[in-house]
C-alpha cells in the first residue's frame, strides 16, 4: 500500500482538536497523513455531499421533508428528479455520482458481479472485494482532489474504503451501518473545524434509513414517511450547524435512486433453462462460450415472462450498459417491478421477497429517480433543473472545488445553470 496509513485513535484525536464530538465517541476514523491542503487549495470552497439512500424523487413534497425542500427554496432542485444510471442500485450509482462515468465504464456494474477474466465475484457484502482498489475504474472525487492536494474526508461512500488511482481520502472509516446518525454528523463538523491546513475540503455524508424502509415496507409506507423524517431532521441539523461554521460550504443532498412496490413472487430463471455449469450472480449470467450465449438467449426470449433478454450488444444504447464483460452475456432486465433470480436460493437460506425494490430501468420507471438538491455560495437561488443523469454531478462538483478533470461521460453544461453567475459564465466559455 502505497499511502501511509495511520490507524488513528482518533477518538481522542480529533476531540481533543475539535472539542466538538464527546469523550465516549468511538467512531474509527482513519486518518491517511497527506500532510496540509497546498496554500493553493486552502482558498478554495468547500463541498459536502450527502447521499440519502433510495430517497425517491417525489419523497420529499409527498412525505413534506421541510428542511430538505428548504434547501431546494434557496438553492437549486431537480423537481422531477435525477436520473440514476442503470443498474439503479445502491453502489453502480454512488460511484457514478463520485466519478462522473456509467457504471459500464466505472466497473462496478451491479451490488455483486462477476469478473470473467479474474474469475473472481466483487460483492458490496464482502469486505475484502469492497477494500480491494483494483475492482473500480475512474477517479472518485476524494483522488481527484487528494491528487491536486487537497484533504478530503468520507463518512462512508461504496468506494471510499479502496485506494483507487493511487489515493485514498485523507480520513475515511470502514462502513458500520451502525454508527449514530448524529453522531456521523459530529464528525462532520468536526472534521470542518480542523485547522484550514488539515480541514476537507471535500466531504461525503450517508443514512441509508429511507432505503431499509422502503425494501421492508415499500415506498407508500407509513414506516417511509417516518424514515424521510427522520433523515429530513438529520439535514436540517446538519445545514444549521454548516451555516454557524462561516465558511463558503455547499451543501448537495442526493441519492442513489427511487423505490417501487414488489408485484409478484420471485422469477427464478432456471425453470426455463439449466444455469448451473457457470457462474451467475443475482440475474447475471456469465455462459463460458458463444455457443452457449445464445443457447440461453433463445431458451429465455422463448420463455416469454415478466423480463426482457438482450445479447449483451443489443442492450438498448440509454442505458450504457452494453460493453463490459462484468454485465454478463445475455443481460436480462426487469419489465415491471419483480424479483428475478437465475437460480433458487441454497435451501437453507429462507426465501425472502422486499415489498420494495429498485435497480430497474430508470427510462421506463419513473419511481427509480433520486432526489437532487443543493445550496450555498455557488448555487445560484431559487434555480431548478429539469431531469438529469446522475453522471453530471461529477463536473459539478470539480467546478465548484475548482479542480482539474479528468475526461468523464457527465458535462458541466448539463448543470451550469444551476450554477451562480461567476462560475457558470466560466462554464460557457
Ligand atoms: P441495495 O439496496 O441492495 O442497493 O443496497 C443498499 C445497502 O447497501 C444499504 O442498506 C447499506 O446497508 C449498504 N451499503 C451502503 N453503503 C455501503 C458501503 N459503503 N459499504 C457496504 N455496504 C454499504
Ligand atoms: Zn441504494
Ligand atoms: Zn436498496
Amino acid at each position: 500500500m502505497k499511502s501511509l496509513i495511520r490507524r488513528a485513535v482518533f477518538t481522542g484525536f480529533l476531540t481533543l482538536i475539535c472539542c466538538a464530538a464527546s469523550a465516549q465517541q468511538i467512531t474509527p476514523v482513519i486518518a491517511v497523513d497527506r500532510g496540509p491542503n497546498t496554500a493553493e487549495q486552502q482558498q478554495k470552497h468547500y463541498v459536502v455531499m450527502v447521499s440519502l439512500d433510495g430517497f425517491r424523487y417525489d419523497y420529499p413534497k409527498k412525505y413534506g421533508a421541510k428542511h430538505i425542500l428548504a434547501i431546494g427554496a434557496k438553492g437549486a432542485s431537480a423537481p422531477d428528479g435525477m436520473i440514476p444510471s442503470y443498474p439503479s442500485l445502491t453502489f453502480p450509482n454512488h460511484y457514478t455520482l463520485v466519478t462522473g462515468l456509467y457504471p459500464e465504464h466505472h466497473g462496478i456494474v451491479a451490488n455483486s458481479f462477476y469478473d470473467p477474466d479474474r474469475k473472481q465475484t466483487y460483492s458490496m457484502r464482502d469486505s475484502k472485494a469492497v477494500t480491494d482498489g483494483s475492482w473500480y475504474g475512474g477517479v472518485p472525487l476524494w483522488s481527484l482532489a487528494e491528487k491536486q492536494g487537497m484533504r478530503s474526508a468520507c463518512f462512508f461512500w461504496p468506494g471510499s474504503e479502496a485506494e483507487i488511482a493511487g489515493e485514498r481520502p485523507s480520513y475515511y472509516l470502514h462502513f458500520d451501518n451502525k454508527v449514530d446518525d448524529n453522531k456521523r454528523i459530529d464528525q462532520v463538523m468536526a472534521w470542518l473545524k480542523l485547522p484550514a491546513d488539515q480541514r476537507p475540503h471535500f466531504i461525503t455524508l450517508y443514512y441509508s434509513d429511507v432505503d431499509h424502509a422502503g425494501h421492508e415496507h415499500g415506498p407508500n409506507s407509513p414506516q417511509v414517511a417516518e424514515a424521510v423524517k427522520h433523515v429530513d431532521e438529520l439535514v436540517g441539523r446538519l445545514e444549521k450547524e454548516l451555516d454557524g461554521l462561516h465558511l463558503p460550504i455547499d451543501l448537495i443532498v442526493v441519492a442513489d435512486h427511487g423505490m417501487e412496490r414488489v408485484q409478484g413472487d420471485w422469477i427464478t430463471l432456471d425453470k426455463y433453462v439449466s444455469l448451473n455449469d457457470f457462474p451467475t450472480v443475482g440475474s447475471l449470467l456469465y455462459p463460458p462460450n458463444e455457443a452457449d450465449a445464445e443457447r440461453i438467449y433463445k431458451k429465455l426470449r422463448a420463455a416469454d415472462a415478466g423480463f426482457l433478454v438482450y445479447r449483451r450488444a443489443q442492450v438498448p444504447a440509454e442505458l450504457h450498459y452494453n460493453s463490459n464483460p462484468r454485465e454478463g452475456d445475455p443481460v436480462i432486465i426487469a419489465k415491471g417491478p419483480t424479483m428475478i433470480r437465475a437460480n433458487p436460493p441454497p435451501a437453507d437460506r429462507p426465501d425472502y421477497l422486499p415489498v420494495g425494490e429498485h435497480g430497474y430501468n430508470p427510462y421506463e420507471m419513473t419511481s427509480m429517480r433520486a432526489i437532487f438538491f443543493a445550496e450555498g455560495p455557488d448555487i445560484r437561488p431559487r434555480s431548478t433543473v429539469k431531469p438529469f443523469e446522475n453522471i453530471n454531478v461529477f463536473p459539478l462538483v470539480v467546478r465548484i472545488l475548482g479542480l482539474e478533470s479528468p475526461k468523464v461521460d457527465g458535462s458541466l453544461n448539463v448543470l451550469s445553470g444551476i450554477l451562480d453567475a461567476s462560475l457558470s459564465d466560466e462554464a460557457q466559455r
